[in-house]
């Protein structure tokens, strides 16, 4: 299994008592799926890929990447995780606005001069692979809305990461550049093979994922099958 969390409860410091943001969820993604998270705002869809990145430390529970529990590792080592092994887009693309779209891929990755051509190569595969290899030398101004979304996905996968966690892609752009970006992501799982979680607010896209887990009030819906 690709991501394991188990069991996670996450509390926030809420005045004088605490908040319970993730209550006992249980999700396992495989590689190569995709799982959509719905649920209503402040259910606690972002709390759970904070955790489920690492970003976060439960208050109790366990996260396993690529079969590797997270739970006894330093911060540098997190972060090492996290830069060679998941991939995460937010919500707002936050592209470096003097870069181009190649160039916001390549500074992931973490390559010497040696490598630098390297770099440049995978950075123009991947935004071939997301429909913007002739995009690759326009900063993001000059990009639309999708389309700086969909460098952020390009960017995301640059390191070749297990994991791919994605909160609301689709928030910022209109139905039909919403669904074409949620195809897209559904595309990548297979082709790259990624452990994908999703998070969407947008029922209509849920028929592109492999399963979809609802959340409420911290809790989660044991994941169905779609279809
Ligand atoms: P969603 O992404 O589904 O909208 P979140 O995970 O962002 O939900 O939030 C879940 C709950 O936790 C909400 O009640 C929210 O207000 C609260 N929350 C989120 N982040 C924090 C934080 N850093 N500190 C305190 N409370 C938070
Ligand atoms: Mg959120």
């Amino acid at each position: 299994m690709s991501l394991e969390l188990t069991d996670i409860t996450l509390t926030y410091a809420d005045g004088e008592t605490r908040l319970t943001a993730l209550d006992r969820v249980t999700l396992q993604v495989p590689e190569g799926s995709l799982t959509a998270v719905v649920g209503p705002s402040g259910s606690g869809k972002s709390s759970l890929l904070a955790v489920a990145a690492t970003l976060i430390t439960p208050d109790a529970g366990t996260v396993a990447v690529d079969g590797t529990p997270t739970a006894g590792l330093s911060r540098g080592e997190l972060a090492e995780l996290r830069r060679h092994r998941i991939g995460i887009v937010f919500q707002q693309p936050n592209l470096l606005p003097s870069l181009t779209a190649a160039e916001q891929l390549q500074v992931m990755a973490r390559m010497g001069g040696r490598d630098a051509g390297r770099a440049r190569a995978r950075a123009l595969e991947l935004l071939d692979a997301v429909g913007l290899v002739d995009q690759a030398h326009r900063r993001p101004h000059q990009l639309s809305g999708g389309q700086r979304q969909r460098v952020n996905i390009a960017r995301a996968l640059m390191n070749d990461p297990t994991v791919l966690l994605v909160d609301e892609p689709t928030s910022a752009l209109d139905h039909e550049r919403g669904a074409a970006v949620v195809e897209l992501i559904a595309r990548l799982t297979r082709e790259r093979a990624t452990a994908t979680v999703l998070v969407t607010h947008d029922r209509a896209h849920l028929t592109a994922a492999d399963r979809v887990a609802e959340v409420h009030d911290g809790r989660l819906r044991r994941p169905a099958p779609t279809g």
